[in-house]
C-alpha cells in the first residue's frame, strides 16, 4: 500500500493497485463520468474494459452512463449496447429509435392521446374529399 496524492483532488490517500484517485473521487459519479467521457473522446475506439482499466471506473458504472444516455458510443467501436426491447445494437440509452417511437405511440394510445388526433385528421380528410371544385 502506498500513500499518494489523488490526481483529481490532491488529497492524500492510501493507494492499492496503483489507483490514481482517492476513494471520494472514485465514488463521485459526476467525476467518473467526466473521466470516462474524456477518455472516450481521446480514445473513441476503446472498449469498455479498456476504458474501465484506464479510468479506474467500474465497467458497471460506464454501462450505467451509457444506459442513462450520458455517453454515446461511436459506431464501430468496441462498445456494445443493445436495445432492452428488441436487442438491436444501439449507441446510447436503453432503446433503439424504432422501439422508442413505438413505445411513445403505445403510451399515447394507452391514454387516448393520439385517438383524438386521428379522428380530427379523418374528419378533415373527409371534408376535403367531399369538397368538389368546379
Ligand atoms: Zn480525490
Ligand atoms: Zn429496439
Amino acid at each position: 500500500m502506498v500513500i499518494q496524492n489523488c490526481q483529481k483532488c490532491g488529497r492524500l490517500f492510501s493507494s492499492e493497485n496503483n489507483q490514481k484517485f482517492c476513494e471520494r473521487c472514485r465514488e463521485n459519479d459526476e467525476d467518473l463520468f467526466k473521466l470516462v467521457r474524456e477518455y472516450i473522446y481521446d480514445n473513441p475506439n476503446a472498449s469498455i474494459p479498456e476504458v474501465s482499466e484506464e479510468t479506474e471506473v467500474p465497467e458497471k458504472k460506464i454501462l450505467k452512463f451509457l444506459r442513462e444516455g450520458k455517453l454515446e458510443i461511436k459506431e464501430g467501436s468496441g462498445f456494445m449496447l443493445d436495445c432492452e426491447r428488441c436487442g438491436t445494437a444501439i449507441t446510447t440509452g436503453r432503446f433503439c429509435n424504432k422501439c422508442a417511437m413505438e413505445m411513445e405511440k403505445e403510451f399515447k394510445s394507452a391514454f387516448g392521446m393520439d385517438k383524438k388526433d386521428d379522428k380530427k385528421d379523418k374528419r378533415n380528410n373527409r371534408s376535403h374529399g367531399m369538397h368538389i371544385k368546379k
